[in-house]
């Protein structure tokens, strides 16, 4: 039993007519119409960027078709192909087939539904219809339950049952049967016997999963082979170098000429399966680390729309350069979060538990005692001054209590030791590195020139590590009170001092810019955070404080549902209040910039999900919803130039 997905090489073919002559036997071939062929490497393409998707749909639906028609109680299949190259189980686990195998693991989720007009549509792909329908798939409909049952199917693996060995079983069937390997090597490994049933699969197939994932067949086969005692792991890091990442051209020019592609969708549409947790955007580069440690550039970024005739027009004021394009998950992996979530919950519990104790305060900005109530959250009571629209948690914990809080976080503590690692190749190259970028071009603008710079919360290093680099400060100092950062802190070689800023000082030698990302609205008393920071800067001395904008649009919108809300914050400002504030602790404000690049995807998200219901805001449900590939983008951009993000930046410089 084959399923035929028309791309066999010859050589395949030649194997494949030739197995009813050497093994006497009947051979049912299911082959799908071309033209349907055709569109289901397109839509796969472009769905989840995997041309190939109907030959696993094939390979898994065909057999069991077969089975349940001519009562077939057992199917076999030669090796486990997920189990042999990765997988989480042995050969030795004698793993079954399931249909929960099909469609988890092998289809990855989707059906043969999700490829027809009405399914893309579910999906909200409606661009990607190619006018297949149910009976274009009936080949690719997975029997019922009660279909099977009757029969009592089941399916294994020979590679289960025999010592699997793909070098000798060709070997093997050569010499027995004189089945014939691919005659002309492929563009992207070494090895001559795999995948001859279709000539993408080794090619633009393989290519899509470095493009994904940032390795390819010459991975793979060199692990196996190194395994088996074949290649050493030198020779096997050869093989790497040389295959990986190669854009396979004989393989792609007959692709696209099969799917009526152009090169130009194709490099566009590769781009936006780029793991983040594996590539980078430098310079216009893709950039990743290799396993020979070091990174290497792997081609240029291709952007949505330049196929379509000429460069995208850049946005007013656009992005300063080498700003990426942010996505949430990026920075918070979706797998940690959960984790996250418990931790940071029981610790919410934890400061709870002393609430009869929280104190009432002024409001942070102003000074004045006039609070409105706005919400609740999590137990914690946010109110808006009246006089400066300062919204603030009062009653709030105490100093001492906040000091003991973050000492035993037990969410912190998971920040430092998994979300931060996990995420620091995108943070690094999206945030830090263009943060750094920013505030050295700021001390420029207002002529400071170098000295010491001081980081007020410098957590896991990498903005100190990040604006070293850029060699414009003699001395980089970073402040940090809790030890396990500090630590981390100290393993990537900065100067570190462990204390609160309260009982910093630099001894006769003043900073000449102090930076404070996302610090201030944690403090119980930014007035005194603000005072301490002044004592610390040289008179001239530059201030640079990044903080929620309480006037901004994912705050604004979501309110109490905004993650921005966060019982760890206490207060939130905006461009006016915190001007206000830092004017009174003896700084002039040079400048308020709220380049946030999150607010419209964080809004949507929460709509997407359910939490914030979008059925009263035909307007935002406009740009969120209907149109939030054309307008996404430029919507997250105009908030950003007219400071209206949630994400403020203010710049200030010491009096006297
Ligand atoms: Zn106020």
């Amino acid at each position: 039993m084959t399923y035929h997905g028309n791309n066999y090489l010859p050589e395949g073919e030649w194997n494949l007519w030739r197995m009813r002559e050497v093994f006497d036997c009947d051979h049912v071939v299911v082959r799908p119409g071309v033209d349907t062929l055709i569109k289901m490497n397109r839509i796969g393409f472009r769905l989840q960027g995997d041309n190939n998707w109907h030959a696993h749909c094939g390979i898994f639906t065909t057999p069991i078709q077969v089975a349940v028609r001519y009562k077939v109680p057992l199917m076999m299949w030669g090796e486990h192909g997920f189990l042999d190259l990765g997988g989480m189980y042995s050969l030795n686990d004698y793993v079954e087939f399931t249909a929960k195998f099909r469609l988890e693991h092998a289809l990855r989720g989707y059906d043969w539904d999700d490829f027809t007009d009405e399914g893309l549509e579910k999906l909200g792909r409606p661009e990607l219809k190619e006018g297949l329908t149910a009976k274009d798939l009936l080949w690719a409909q997975y029997p019922s339950d009660e279909e099977i049952d009757a029969v009592g199917v089941r399916g294994v693996y020979l590679g289960n049952f025999v010592d699997w060995d793909g070098n000798y079983n060709a070997k093997l069937v050569m010499e027995k049967y004189g089945w014939r390997p691919a005659q002309q090597p492929f563009e992207r490994t070494y090895r001559m016997f795999s995948n001859l049933d279709d000539m993408h699969e080794n090619g633009i197939h393989d290519y899509l999963k470095f493009v994904k994932f940032g390795y390819g067949r010459g991975s793979d086969h060199s692990c196996k082979d190194i395994r088996s005692g074949k290649m050493t792991r030198e020779q096997g890091i050869a093989m790497v170098r040389k295959y990986d990442h190669v854009k396979p051209r004989r393989d792609l020019a007959r692709w696209l000429k099969y799917v009526n592609m152009s090169e130009a969708e194709f490099d566009e549409t590769c781009d936006t399966f780029r793991d983040p947790r594996v590539w980078r955007e430098e310079n216009g580069q893709w950039v990743k680390d290799n396993i020979w440690s070091e990174p290497s550039a792997y081609g240029p970024v291709h952007r949505r729309g330049q196929s379509k005739g000429g460069k995208p027009e850049p946005a007013p004021g656009g992005p300063p350069q080498g700003e990426a394009r942010l996505r949430e998950t990026e920075i918070r992996p979706d797998e940690l979060m959960g984790e996250q979530a418990r931790r940071y919950a029981s610790d919410v519990r934890r400061l709870l538990e002393l609430k009869d104790r929280f104190v009432r305060v002024l409001c942070p900005a102003c000074g004045v005692d006039s609070p409105r109530a706005a919400f609740e959250k999590m137990g914690f009571s946010y109110v808006v001054c009246t006089r400066c629209e300062t919204m603030y948690v009062n009653p709030r914990p105490t100093s001492e209590m906040l000091d003991f809080y973050y000492a035993t976080s037990e969410n912190y503590a998971y920040w430092n030791t998994h979300i931060f690692p996990a995420s620091e190749p995108v943070r690094r190259g999206k945030i830090f590195r263009p943060r750094a970028a920013r505030l050295v071009s700021i001390c420029r603008r207002h002529q400071v020139k170098g000295g010491t710079l001081l980081e007020v919360g410098a957590g896991f290093g990498t903005f100190c590590e990040e604006v070293a680099n850029l060699k414009f400060f003699d001395r980089i100092i970073a402040l940090e009170p809790m030890p396990a950062l500090a630590a981390t802190c100290r393993t990537k070689g900065l100067e570190v001092m462990e204390k609160r800023i309260e009982e910093a000082s630099l001894k006769g030698a003043p900073a000449n810019a102090i930076a404070s990302f996302e610090v201030i609205e944690h403090c119980f008393d930014p007035r005194q955070f603000l005072a301490s920071c002044a004592d610390l800067l040289a008179p001239g001395g530059l201030l640079l404080l990044t903080c929620p904008n309480a006037k901004g649009f994912d705050i604004e919108i979501l309110r109490s549902l905004s993650s921005a809300i966060d019982t760890q914050h206490l207060n939130y400002f905006h461009s006016s209040s915190l001007s206000l504030l830092v004017t009174d602790a003896g700084f002039d404000v040079l400048e308020i910039l709220t380049p946030g690049k999150l607010d419209v995807e964080l809004v949507r998200k929460k709509a997407l999900s359910g939490e914030f219901d979008l059925s009263g805001e035909p307007f935002l449900m406009e740009i969120l919803l209907n149109r939030w590939d054309d307008l996404g983008d430029s919507c997250q951009q105009f908030i950003a130039d007219h400071r209206l993000s949630s994400h403020l930046w203010l710049v200030a410089r010491k009096r006297g």
